[in-house]
């Protein structure tokens, strides 16, 4: 049976090196077998909006290929992977079942019942099939986390983009993470910082936050329960060479703190969903006279997109 499916093309040459990264970025499709055309592998990818380290090279393609299934019989409904935890958007127990038995890495089937709401950034599940639980054990790049995803806001999404911020970085770093959630920035970055702050407002999340500091062995991080406006009570005189703030739809009401609290020539990774390239860059400018270069990290909705504005801090 083949399947369409997103595909990227690459110089066999250059195929190992994609190979590891796709895997470890969650990127790969497993249930697909790559495609050998001449000299050119195509590997299937989960979708067309990747962001790939620059030491891979700019030598690929995307597109739409058919690739051969691994899997007899017919394909389970389209679902998102989180762990073991399968989310599916549509209510439907027989094919949560199907998918449940056809996918043995799973165990649980959920349906989303709500878009992401809230201080804390969840979202409202069900259980369809499998075990009765939204909490479940995810890898990425080689660091291991418990998420619940009905207690804390969890995107494995912004997986390659927590690798190039560690890519960004100096040894011995000292860095604050304004919106924590259950810690995928901080435990990523701890191998590079010296000390990281990483703050939420959300008691679950911080609960989980410190799970993952113990389960990675990140004894760098400090876990904060802080609403991220009282940080510059907290943590003055600290200043920090590198902030991220991850909280797209309303961080701006927290410049002034991460500007407050950032060192002259640090750095500020600020998250935003806009719909024009630049929207934020007038609000930007009255706080540095700094360089700010701006990133489109993944398409959000047809009129809205995910953005990152590196600001350095003059
Ligand atoms: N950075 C994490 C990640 O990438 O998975 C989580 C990002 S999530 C979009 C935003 C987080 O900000 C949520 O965990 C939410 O609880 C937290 N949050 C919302 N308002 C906050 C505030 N005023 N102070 C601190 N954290 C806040």
């Amino acid at each position: 049976m083949t399947v369409g499916q997103w595909g990227i093309k690459v110089p066999k040459s250059k195929g190992e090196s994609f190979r590891r990264y796709l895997l470890g970025s969650g990127e790969w499709c497993p249930n697909l077998k790559p495609i050998a055309d001449g000299d050119f592998l195509v590997f299937p990818i989960v979708s067309d909006e990747i962001t790939l380290p620059d030491e891979l090279g700019c030598d690929y393609d995307i597109g739409r290929y058919e690739f051969e299934s691994r899997e007899r019989g017919r394909e389970p409904a389209r679902h998102e992977l989180i762990g073991g935890i399968a989310i599916m958007q549509d209510d439907d127990r027989e094919e949560a079942e199907y998918l449940l038995k056809s996918r043995p890495s799973i165990h649980t089937v959920l349906h989303c019942e709500s878009p992401v709401f809230g201080e804390y950034r969840i979202k409202k599940f069900k259980v369809l099939a499998g075990r009765d639980t939204t909490r479940t054990n995810y890898i990425e790049y080689n660091n291991r986390f418990t998420i619940d995803l009905a207690v804390a806001y969890f995107s494995a999404r912004l997986a390659n983009e927590r690798q190039r911020i560690l890519g960004l970085m100096k040894e011995g770093e000292r860095v604050l993470d304004m919106f924590t959630g259950v810690g995928p920035f901080p435990i990523a970055l701890s191998k590079k910082a010296s000390v990281i702050y990483a703050g939420d407002i959300n008691p679950g999340a911080v609960e989980l936050l410190c799970e993952n500091l113990r389960i990675n062995r990140a004894d760098n991080v400090i876990p904060m329960l802080a609403d991220a406006l009282d940080l510059g009570g907290y943590l003055a005189p600290h200043s920090f060479d590198r902030i991220i703030m991850n909280l797209p739809m309303t961080s701006t009401a927290f410049l002034k703190t991460a500007f407050s609290l950032a060192k002259t020539g640090g750095v500020i990774h600020y998250y935003t969903l806009q719909s024009e390239k630049g929207e934020m860059l007038p609000v930007l400018r009255g706080f540095t006279s700094g360089r700010i270069d701006e990133k489109i990290v993944r398409s959000y909705s047809p009129t809205q997109h995910h953005a990152v504005y590196d600001i350095v801090c003059e």
